[in-house]
């Protein structure tokens, strides 16, 4: 099962991932030290409650 590096989306094996974080009970993998990096610094803007770019995108789309 693969996870998904928060910050920049992208699919990562959390067997063997080397960069990963624990934030509130939760670890996440990344695919990169500068991913983990920007998480670190800013874990809220990555983690926004029911997140979804995409939907937000959709909504820009009123007709
Ligand atoms: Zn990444």
């Amino acid at each position: 099962m693969t996870a998904i590096d928060p910050v920049c989306g992208m699919e990562v094996e959390p067997e063997t991932a080397e960069w990963k974080a624990e934030y509130k009970g939760h670890t996440y993998y990344f695919c990169a030290p500068g991913c983990l990096r920007s998480f670190e610094k800013d874990p809220e803007k990555y983690l926004k409650p029911g997140g979804d770019n995409h939907s937000d995108h959709h909504a820009a789309h009123h007709t």
